[in-house]
């Protein structure tokens, strides 16, 4: 029997990330970040000057990627021919040109077999903007974490801001749209609610509140 998988998709910024390794922890399952994939692609494109713009070029880099996930603790260690990139994974640059090469079909193509292969028992939390409609079509339970770009780009803010980091609101919130859109508007893989996804909103629903309903949502249909 295949092991069970919950889908966690929607925008940067909804709060994802959290729900998953609360739903990992609570239940004791695998975590599949999936953005940590495009986000590690990119970065090697861009080590390795690799043009972002050509699908030509980069679905061989997607097929071939020597990259390695080593869940430690609470973090994810993200290895990339050898180096420790975990955090140089989550720079603006790298999201904005990891949603580049995200737009190209040979480039998802490449990258299926490899995401579908965290599917292991006693289960998968997968988090990211197409696990419901094409990863994993499948799975049980399929949830959509939306947020309005304005709380959104609040938050970033002011993660940013923990870090130390001065911010300007109005660029953030502009790169933040443009990244959704192209996400949302693509031709392969959109980003879009699966039809059987329970679609909830963080920007009123505290973090807590969201666990609490995918949880329910979770007991419900497992
Ligand atoms: O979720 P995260 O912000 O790390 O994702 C970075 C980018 O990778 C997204 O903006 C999106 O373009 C792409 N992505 C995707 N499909 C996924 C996960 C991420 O296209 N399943």
């Amino acid at each position: 029997m295949t092991a069970p998988v919950i889908t966690v998709d929607g925008p940067g910024g909804a709060g994802k990330g959290t729900l998953c390794k609360a739903l990992a922890a609570a239940l004791g399952w695998h975590l599949l970040d999936s953005g940590a994939i495009y986000r590690v692609l990119a970065l090697a494109a861009l080590h390795h000057q690799v043009n972002l713009e050509s699908e030509e070029a980069l679905a061989p880099l997607a097929a071939h990627l020597d990259v390695r996930f080593v869940a430690e603790e609470e973090e994810l260690q993200v290895i990339l021919e050898g180096e420790d990139v975990s955090g140089e994974i989550r720079t603006q640059e790298v999201a904005n040109a990891a949603s580049q090469v995200a737009a190209f079909p040979r480039v998802r193509e490449a990258l299926l077999r490899r995401q579908r292969a965290f599917r292991e028992a006693p289960g998968l939390i997968a988090d990211g903007r197409d696990m419901g409609t094409v990863v994993f079509p499948d799975a049980p339970v399929k949830i959509f974490l939306d947020a309005s770009s304005e709380e959104r780009a609040r938050r970033r803010m002011l993660q940013l801001q923990e870090k130390g980091f001065s911010v300007n609101f109005e660029r953030l919130l502009a790169e933040i749209q443009e990244r959704d859109s192209r996400d949302r508007n693509r031709s392969v893989a959109p980003l879009v609610p699966a039809e059987d996804a329970l679609v909830l909103d963080s920007t009123r629903l505290s973090i807590e509140q969201v666990i609490e309903k995918a949880l329910q949502c979770a007991r419900e249909k497992l």
